[in-house]
């Protein structure tokens, strides 16, 4: 791959699901990574199976939470490379559960990790796109950014929210930054984990029967990044055929 399509991509929450698939599918593409999540167990395992398949990939320890973690995480891939050219921003929480339940912390947790998390990327690498003259945002939003079901109240407000920021940042950016937005349905992966209701966790054991695999959001990934430079694909939704 020439060095001029060869690109520098940041991808956070890749130590599983759709940012390891993400990682995974773009490295193979020949492109060089940098990949961050907390559980650095699993981006070692990552990054063994990159490079074991020929690939590039720095994976670094990361908590979208904290500003200062995401400036240095995006601040330290720009030191090593020279550039960055794509930011993925993916790491993303969903314990659902009902409003009445009052499971506050956890309503905490969504808007922490999904939407300052969201933010924290954006003011990491907006000024490095400005000064470079492009870029690329991917926001990994999600079918809950388009429509809610009881349970889904405060995480499909983060996704709405990631929706409009992401959306607002397409509108504001130089025209030379690509935003684009995927909105994935069901996608096999580790998210319904962190859902500690009971009703909430037994009405997604059947909401989430039908899956399509991590991959294929990977995939769709690779196609807007892989659009020449003045064709932005603003958002994409993948969900199961099966899905309505
Ligand atoms: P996973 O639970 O498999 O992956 C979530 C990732 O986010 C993990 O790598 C996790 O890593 C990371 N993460 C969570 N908190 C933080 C944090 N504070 N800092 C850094 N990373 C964090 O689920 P998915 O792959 O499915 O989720 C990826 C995105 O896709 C999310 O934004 C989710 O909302 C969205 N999505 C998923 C759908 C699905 O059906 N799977 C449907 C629609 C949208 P670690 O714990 O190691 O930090």
């Amino acid at each position: 791959m020439s060095t001029t399509t060869r690109k520098v991509i940041l991808v956070t929450g890749a130590s599983s699901g759709i940012g390891e698939a993400t990682a995974l599918r773009l490295a193979a593409d020949g492109h060089q990574l940098v990949a961050g999540a907390r559980r650095e167990d699993r981006l070692a395992d990552l990054a063994a199976k990159v490079r074991a398949d020929g690939g590039s990939i720095d994976v670094r320890r990361l908590d979208v939470t904290d500003r200062a973690d995401v400036a240095e995480f995006v601040g330290r891939a720009l030191r090593e490379h020279g550039r960055v050219d794509v930011f993925v921003n993916n790491a993303g929480v969903m314990p659902l559960s009902r409003l009445d339940s009052l499971l506050v912390d956890e309503w905490d947790r969504m808007l922490d990790v999904n939407v300052r998390g969201l933010l924290n990327g954006i003011a990491a690498a907006l000024p490095i796109f400005q000064r470079q003259g492009g870029g690329h945002f991917v926001t990994i939003a999600s079918i809950g950014a388009h429509r809610v079901v009881p349970t889904s109240a405060v995480y499909s407000g983060t996704k709405y929210a990631a929706w409009a920021i992401t959306e607002g940042l397409r509108l504001e950016a130089d025209p030379s930054i690509r935003v684009t937005t995927v909105s994935p349905g069901v996608v096999e992966s580790e998210l319904a984990s962190t859902i500690t209701e009971p009703g909430a966790r037994e009405a997604m054991r059947t909401y989430r029967a039908d899956t399509i695999p991590p991959s294929a959001i990977a995939d769709a990934i690779a196609f807007a990044l892989g659009q020449p430079s003045d064709i932005d694909v603003n958002e994409l939704i993948i969900r199961p055929t099966r899905q309505r």
